[in-house]
């Protein structure tokens, strides 16, 4: 019999960026169950994340006391998790002495070596209030624009080709617009896994009519449903893209009114892909020219055509190159600023779309306003009362190689686990390790808590309100139904009191009054109030003033670039950084699974989700498992340059040959120990997507 709630919270998902409506159902302060509801992404759908992975609130494990590294305990970058060891490395601490130790060590540093000593990661898993808070102290309390999260890692280089291309990173058209297109283009994306939600809308689609174009390296379960398959070499992207523009200008399938009433730049694109004709590029991408052609005809000729992407896209050295292409195709044809066209990079996490918004990245103020604009950088410094570092912060990444030259000595980490997330993961475990004062605010010990000197025990989804930005830009409201565990708080109360050690006598009474500020100084989200997310639950930004009902579907007259036109830029093929050769003949591709959610520090602890998919695996194509001399269940061995791990070997066909998949949310067979720091010039993405290893079974 079903349990028979105290209680039922209307809230948000918490994994994903499609942000689907849920209702939590609670008995003594414990998540019974949790059912969806009729939000505009979701209308009642929820998949296996949203429905079971509720339960990580309430494990054991959960951190409720602050916690002091003992003296003398070494950091070890190669840890094993084991928790029965961790009153041998922490001992537990007062609210008020874990608070001097985390405040006090950062503003030593501060003040001994300046701000750009010190650097902080949030969390796009935090609400929109915590993200502008965090980028506020670090900006404001430390001194410097060493501020960044996981939108570096996932769709940083899209970004940088969408502000430069159309003036906007953000989403033109919500996915619900699929069921409004005539063809889809879903590339670099396995949305049935990491959008499930998202992935029913575009099914039910194709069940109308609508034609679904999947171009991806790794054919993914979409892929049955799609009208055209192209199963495109890893790291050919630009090949295939540019050979589909060349086809649409050589058959004079462009839009010429769009192009020159829109956008400029068209003559030197124009150019650049006639050097890339379907025939000679398709030996290079593996797709022969007709298809090529055929679908270049399909969506130039299409009255809508939508372009949905993933990071299959984005995470490459040429990711910002790959997107530019994507944003040229839609442009040169007019498939953009109508319903049903337009352009999605499907966000990952629940708000790195709203994290981003809200400036906790280091380029950019809330808003997108560049840190090294003088105008921008008055503005905010009238706004809070500070001097403001001009100078562009450095990118999660980059941190970890100052880390390691001696500049950055002091972190502050909100929720983030590079130690698990971040590129070459060894290389980042010895910088945290290295640095003289590291703070970690979260809700387990992740492994890069593990190597903090300072754990701040913070509060789960469930226990605390915000406001959430999905993919879609719809602000929706996640609201509190639990209290959090021990003496755990809440997040928002934790930044302002080491905001507090760090001179700044804040105090925000609550998530509405942060967003209050945000709203003010962010013309994007001016006509948000508090009020109408209370009442709405959600609402779609643009919207610059009250009453207005916000744009769901943008540059339907200009894009927001001065010049009101968008802007084309050429790409041209750049290889992988590290391409496979006799030491290391195969390519390593990483990514997620549909139970488990990044690095695993929620679903992992959540029991459905877990038993559904307890080990560490590795997708081999059938063909290369046997000639490997292995069957599916083997321990295989995967190494690269960097380091290796064991997992378990599991046949899939839909893994291209040469190649193998794996799921970077193991700590046990942590995959980003193999995986390759070299970053996209623009996006400063690293490629997660492509690096050489060698197989070996056992
Ligand atoms: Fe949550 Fe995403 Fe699944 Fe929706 S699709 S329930 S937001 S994980």
């Amino acid at each position: 019999a079903l349990t028979v709630p105290d209680k039922q919270v209307d809230s948000v998902c918490p994994y994903c960026g499609v942000g689907c409506q849920l209702t939590y159902h609670v008995k003594d302060n414990r998540i019974v169950r949790v059912e969806g509801r009729d939000g505009p992404a979701n209308h009642g759908r929820l998949c296996v994340k949203g429905r079971y992975g509720y339960d990580y609130a309430h494990h054991p494990q959960r951190l409720t006391v602050p916690l002091i590294r003992r003296e003398g305990v070494p950091k070890r970058g190669d840890f094993t998790m084991d928790p029965e060891r961790v009153l041998d490395v922490f001992r537990e601490a007062t609210w008020e002495e874990a608070l001097e130790a985390a405040g006090g060590g950062l503003a030593r540093i501060r003040d001994a070596h300046g701000g750009r000593a010190l650097a902080g990661f949030g969390s796009a898993k935090g609400s929109n209030e915590e993200a502008y808070l965090f980028q506020k102290l670090v900006r404001t309390g430390f001194g410097s624009n060493n501020v960044d999260h996981c939108t570096r890692l996932c769709h940083a280089s899209s970004v940088a080709a969408l502000l430069e291309g159309i003036g906007s990173g953000a989403v033109s058209n919500p996915v619900m617009d699929v069921t409004r297109a005539e063809v889809v283009i879903v590339i670099g994306a396995n949305p049935t896994v990491n959008h499930p939600v998202a992935a029913t809308w575009i099914k039910n689609a194709v069940r109308t009519g609508v034609k679904l174009i999947v171009a991806d390296p790794r054919r993914s379960d979409l892929a049955r449903h799609a009208h055209r398959f192209l199963q495109f070499k890893p790291d050919t992207d630009v090949a295939l893209l540019n050979a589909m523009m060349h086809t649409i200008v050589e058959e004079g399938l462009v839009d010429p009114a769009f192009i020159a009433d829109r956008t400029s730049g068209y003559d030197a694109l124009a150019a650049n892909v006639a050097n890339y004709s379907p025939e000679a590029m398709a030996p290079i991408c593996g797709i022969d020219a007709e298809t090529i052609r055929y679908v270049a005809r399909l969506y130039a000729t299409a009255k809508g055509a939508m372009i949905l992407w993933g990071m299959g896209i984005s995470q490459h050295v040429h990711g910002t190159d790959n997107a530019r292409c994507l944003i040229a195709l839609a442009l040169m044809t007019g498939q953009i600023g109508r319903p049903g066209t337009g352009l999605h990079p499907l966000r990952g996490q629940n708000n790195v779309q709203g994290a981003s918004d809200a400036g906790l990245i280091p380029m950019m103020y809330p808003d997108y306003r560049r840190v090294d604009e003088p105008e921008a950088q008055a503005k905010f410094e009238a706004a809070w009362g500070r001097a403001l570092d001009g100078k562009p912060g450095l990118t999660v990444v980059e941190i970890m190689d100052d880390i390691l030259a001696d500049g950055i000595k002091g972190m502050y980490i909100m929720g983030e686990n590079p130690a698990m997330s971040d590129p070459d993961a060894n290389h980042a475990r010895e910088a945290l390790a290295a640095l003289q004062h590291l703070v970690v605010q979260d809700i387990f010990l992740t492994e890069t808590a593990y190597l903090a000197d300072v754990i701040l025990p913070a509060s789960s989804f469930a226990e605390k309100t915000g406001s959430f930005t999905n993919t879609d830009r719809v602000v929706q409201l996640g609201r509190q139904a639990l209290n959090p565990p021990g003496d755990a708080r809440q997040d928002l109360w934790i930044i302002q009191q080491v905001a507090r050690r760090l001179g700044l006598p804040w105090k925000y009474d609550g998530p509405a009054a942060v967003f209050d500020e945000m709203r003010k100084l962010m013309p994007s989200i001016a006509g948000i109030t508090w009020d109408r997310l209370e009442r709405d639950g959600a609402v779609t930004y643009p919207c610059r003033a009250e009453g207005d009902p916000g744009e769901p579907v943008v540059f339907t007259q200009a894009f927001p670039r001065e010049s009101g036109r968008a802007r084309f830029v050429p790409a041209d093929i750049i290889p992988a950084d590290e391409r496979p050769d006799a030491e290391y003949p195969v390519v390593l591709i990483t990514g997620r699974q549909l139970e488990h959610w990044h690095t695993g520090s929620m679903t992992r602890r959540a029991g459905v989700l877990d038993a559904l998919e307890p080990d560490p695996v590795a997708l081999v194509h059938p063909l290369d498992l046997e000639a490997l001399g292995g069957r599916p269940g083997d321990v295989i061995t995967i190494a690269s340059r960097r380091g290796e791990v064991a997992l378990y070997a599991r046949a899939d066909d839909g893994t291209p040959r040469g190649a193998v998949f794996v799921p970077f949310c193991y700590y046990e067979a942590a995959i980003n120990r193999l995986t390759n720091a070299a970053l996209d010039p623009f996006g400063k993405i690293p490629e997660f997507k492509y690096c050489a290893v060698r197989v070996q079974v056992g």
